[in-house]
């Protein structure tokens, strides 16, 4: 369960500040798919980083399973980021000069990978259909693959809360949908919590929670 009290974050642009979140107040249901849409500067990426501890709210609270994130230590945000959050970019952001299995491994190659982990990278590179593209790096790969690699990257540490940020922005629409389909399945599968910033409706279903912002603020749902 995720709280958000009336956060707001400010970026400082030179002498401009810019509201991005302008007193968002609002709660996340455990395990569930959440979309955050509207128009383009409206704070939906703001809010996704301040959600995964990337980045700091300028003001309000953000209570996770009850605890504030904004009163964590810097280990304990570290710690948070590594193994609880996954996030999915919309531009892949994988390693150019590592092969699929490395990429999935990426976070934890500062700590030593076992090769338990390892079988359990290329287990999920299956499960996303990259069984046979284990050692390609990302150049040899279609678009299409290399988000089903961020996913499986994202996904490796089991994390409770899942980000994604436009994932299916550079895709075409029959793809896309194959990625939502992967990241439903694979995150239900770890009853993840998920919150994925889109432009594109067509992935809605009628479950999902649709948080709709404008201006920094929570529209509201009509
Ligand atoms: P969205 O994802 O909905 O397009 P963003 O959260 O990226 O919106 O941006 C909201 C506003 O904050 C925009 O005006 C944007 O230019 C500004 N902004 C975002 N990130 C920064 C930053 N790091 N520094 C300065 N301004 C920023
Ligand atoms: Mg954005």
């Amino acid at each position: 369960m995720i709280e958000l009290r009336n956060v707001t974050k400010t970026h400082h642009r030179g002498e401009t500040e810019v509201h991005a979140v302008r007193g968002v107040t609002c709660s996340i249901e455990p395990s569930s798919f959440n979309f955050i849409v509207g128009p383009s500067g409206s704070g939906k990426s703001s809010l996704l980083y301040l959600l995964g501890a990337l980045d700091n709210p300028s003001s309000g609270e953000i209570l996770v399973n009850g605890r504030s994130l904004t009163k964590f230590t810097e280990p304990e945000r570290d710690a948070f980021r590594r193994s609880d959050v996954g996030f999915i970019f919309q531009n892949f952001n994988l390693l150019a000069n590592l092969d699929a299995v490395e990429n999935v491994l990426v976070p934890f190659l500062p700590q030593g990978v076992s090769s338990q982990l390892r079988d359990e990278a290329v287990e999920l590179l299956k499960q996303v259909g990259l069984g046979h593209r284990l050692h390609h790096r990302p150049a040899h790969l279609s678009g299409g693959e290399q988000q089903r690699i961020s996913i499986a990257r994202a996904l490796l540490k089991k994390p409770q809360l899942v980000l994604a940020d436009e994932p299916t922005g550079e895709l075409d629409s029959k793809t896309g949908a194959e990625v939502f389909q992967l990241l439903r399945e694979l995150s239900s599968r770890n009853n993840a919590t998920v919150v994925v910033v889109t432009h594109d409706q067509t992935y809605f279903r009628p479950s999902d929670r649709i948080i709709r912002m404008r201006d920094g603020q929570l529209a509201p749902t009509e």
